[in-house]
């Protein structure tokens, strides 16, 4: 079984409603799940849609960091940390989806943020907020000047900037304001399906030119606009499209999978054990055995080591 490294796992969602700080949800739920699809490295991100505080922030952050504590699985905080080979637990990489709370010091929250492991974040999740704007926010709006005060602290810490979310003006902001390469850690190519949140190919090609990955989203409705279509195999279509558009080395796994946050969809890819239908869609995609490794987690491992 090929492993694979999800760059994008609603896990704060998942844990929330068992969260106990004396047990791990994940533990006890999830990582036998993630275990039989073959998720050797997961993102956890703490999810934030527009209307939560900085303390809830940081509940959020901090009930993540311990539900992982206590699943003794490894966490990420340095490049060190790469070379720990999921066993019998995935290792896990803390990240941020939006950035609301945030309203004044951007450096020190992100400080904070950093400190306590996370290592990508994005200034926002389909808000409009004091950083960035979102994709359900005003268009002709991109980044603030707090935002761009948070991009340089990212890069000061090597913390990576995750586009997945910001409407087309913040992320072309992005693209000037970051020193670093971005990542779209779950997004698919808008060609194959017109979904907002999916990339053009004008972005497609800069997030690759600037050295940055594509983590390739199973949410149904970002496979296809077509209800029959909505598969692991039209998925691995996402990944061939964006491997002949701009490279396989950009093309990563960012599954967002709807059972962390008990999203009903009926499709094969919904849950983290049915990992492996996207990897057998690549193998019919025509992607050797080489290239899926790289899709699966090699080029995201391969990014970290180079950027993190
Ligand atoms: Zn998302």
């Amino acid at each position: 079984m090929i492993r694979v490294f999800d760059l994008h796992a609603d896990l704060a969602e998942a844990i929330r409603p068992e969260y106990d700080s004396s047990s791990s949800a994940l533990a006890e739920r999830w990582i036998p799940l993630m275990n039989d699809g073959g998720i050797g490295w997961s993102a956890a991100a703490s999810f934030f849609s527009g209307k939560e505080s900085w303390q809830d922030m940081q509940a959020c952050v901090r009930m993540v960091r311990r539900d992982i504590e206590n699943s003794g699985a490894k966490l990420i905080l340095d490049k060190q940390d790469l070379k720990a080979m999921p066993d019998d637990k995935p290792v896990f990489l803390m990240t941020v989806e939006g950035m609301c709370g945030i309203h004044d010091q951007p450096e020190e929250k992100i400080q904070w943020l950093y400190d306590q492991g996370s290592r990508i974040g994005s200034l926002e999740w389909n808000d409009q907020n004091d950083l960035a704007t979102g994709n359900s926010g005003d268009p002709a709006r991109g980044l603030t000047e707090m935002g761009k005060a948070a991009v340089r602290k990212m890069n000061e810490l090597h913390m990576i900037i995750d586009v997945s979310h910001a409407n087309e003006k913040t992320f072309w902001d992005l693209m000037d304001a970051s020193q670093l390469p971005l990542i779209a850690t779950h997004s698919n190519a808008k060609s194959l399906c017109t979904v907002d949140r999916n990339l053009t190919n004008q972005q497609i090609r800069a997030l690759a030119e600037k050295g940055g990955l594509i983590g390739m989203n199973a949410c149904e409705s970002f496979i296809s606009d077509i209800p029959e279509k909505r598969t692991a195999r039209t998925l691995a279509a996402h990944a061939r499209y964006i491997a002949d558009l701009a490279g396989p080395e950009h093309v990563a796994c960012g599954f967002d999978f709807g059972a962390y946050y008990g999203s009903k969809q009926s499709h094969d890819l919904r849950s983290p054990e049915q990992t492996q239908n996207f990897i057998e869609g690549l193998r019919e995609e025509g992607f050797s055995e080489e290239e899926i490794k790289d899709i699966a987690y090699r080029n995201v491992l391969r990014f970290l080591e180079e950027y993190m």
